[in-house]
């Protein structure tokens, strides 16, 4: 459980999970009737019958309830996030331009009692909350759709 986890189903979840844990019961049952004749331990198992080999755990999402194994949450969470850095680095030119825009208008517009760095950092300010509403809007319609 070193990898992050998204869930693939609904989209959103990124941090509610049930972890259930996988401990195989070994038996032996009645072909006609399904009773347990017998009970097993990986030493007494008998010699033709196959130990289990799937995860050790399941993952259910704690938002929609999707149950997977656990590889469906690790996969998709990196696919989500490779697609969130994609999209910064697309959009950082156009960021900049902006920026600069912006930052030129608030030269411009000088006002006597501020100095040029406070408008600066106060405009900087501003559209760096701006680009990061928008990123995450952005972020949600590209998971959304
Ligand atoms: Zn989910």
């Amino acid at each position: 459980m070193t990898d992050p986890y998204h869930c693939p189903n609904c989209k959103t979840n990124k941090t509610r999970f049930n972890l259930i844990e996988q401990h195989p019961k070994i038996v032996k049952m009645d072909a006609n009737t399904g009773d347990i004749i017998s009970e097993h331990t990986s030493e007494t198992i008998e010699a033709f019958h196959m130990q289990y080999k799937g995860p050790p755990y399941k993952v259910q999402c704690g938002v929609c309830g999707l149950l997977e194994d656990e590889s469906m949450f690790t996969k998709y969470a990196s696919y989500s996030q490779k697609k969130e850095n994609l999209w910064w680095l697309e959009n950082r030119k156009d960021l900049n331009n902006r920026k600069n825009q912006i930052y030129r208008i608030a030269q411009s517009n000088l006002m006597a009692n501020l100095s040029a760095d406070h408008i600066k950092t106060r405009w900087e300010n501003k559209v760096v909350k701006e680009m990061m509403r928008e990123a995450e809007c952005k972020t949600k319609r590209n998971i959304i759709s």
